[in-house]
């Protein structure tokens, strides 16, 4: 059976998430659809290993606007398929002219077995490299973005890297909080990390109110969770302190995890 390139599941009113099944679990971002009365938003675009934009217009015909909570390979791969581009100023040279090193694909991640052959037979972790997606906008702190009929606030979650950022819909006490937090080890040791910076971040997501957060990585999670996670990383636990290592204990390659009849995949010819 061919494995979809993407495959999406409805999260909420309104909500889905995307993800690339030839990604390894460990490493798949979690790319957001958040459907709106005038526009739609995609939020993170994955590895860019396959055409995003066209799966997601598959049923909509609204205006999309990509937003990419930070630059790293992971989540800014798919970016430059769209006409709107918006993410944090900080991180606008990077997406400008990314390399391996700045999108943090260099050191012992190309050694990683992050991209299955079985669904992607072209892939060379040797030549893989993130398409130049200029910002056409910058997002920062307080900033809104109002899709008519929810609405979202802009937080600058500095410290994974100087430029993430999360959406707030305040109303239904929902955070999309990319890298800043999920549910596994964060990372706070990339070159431009700041894990002094990191911990402020954290501290102040605990006292959002948050009810439910929908991160870059792995399953959504609610406050008790969040409090457990942040925490830990206060403590001086939870963080990825060595790759290798960190890859070694991970449960490797898991494509059938999407044989789920919950998930609706699409492939390509
Ligand atoms: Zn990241
Ligand atoms: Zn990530």
């Amino acid at each position: 059976m061919t494995q979809p390139l993407y495959v999406q599941r409805r999260i909420s009113d309104g909500i889905t998430l995307i993800q690339e099944p030839g990604v390894a679990n460990f490493m798949r971002c979690n790319i957001w659809f958040i459907e709106g009365r005038d526009c739609d938003l995609v939020i993170d675009t994955g590895m860019g290993l396959s055409p995003l934009k066209s799966f997601l217009s598959q049923a909509r015909e609204k205006p999309i606007k990509a937003i990419v909570t930070h630059c790293h390979f992971d989540h800014s791969g798919g970016l430059h398929e769209f006409d709107c581009r918006l993410g944090h100023r900080s991180e606008a040279a990077i997406l400008r002219a990314p390399t391996a090193s700045n999108v943090v694909y260099d050191g012992d991640w190309p050694k990683i077995e992050i991209v299955d052959r079985r669904v992607h037979p072209g892939f060379d972790p040797e030549t893989y490299a993130i398409t130049p997606a200029p910002l056409t906008g910058y997002l920062d702190e307080g900033d809104v973005i109002d899709l008519g009929n929810r609405a979202f606030q802009i937080l600058h979650l500095p410290g994974h890297s100087p430029g993430s950022i999360g959406l707030w819909d305040r109303k239904a006490a929902t955070l999309f909080s990319g890298d800043a937090i999920y549910d596994g080890a964060l990372l706070d040791n990339l070159y431009h990390s700041n894990p002094e910076i990191y911990r402020l971040t954290l501290e102040r997501l605990m006292t959002l109110g948050l009810e439910r957060i929908h991160a870059g990585h792995f399953p959504s999670f609610g406050c008790t969770r969040l409090d457990a996670l942040a925490q830990d990383y206060l403590a001086g636990r939870n963080t990825i302190v060595d790759v290798t290592t960190w890859y070694d204990a991970q449960i490797k390659l898991t494509p059938d995890l999407f044989a789920d009849q919950d998930w609706h995949g699409v492939t390509y010819d």
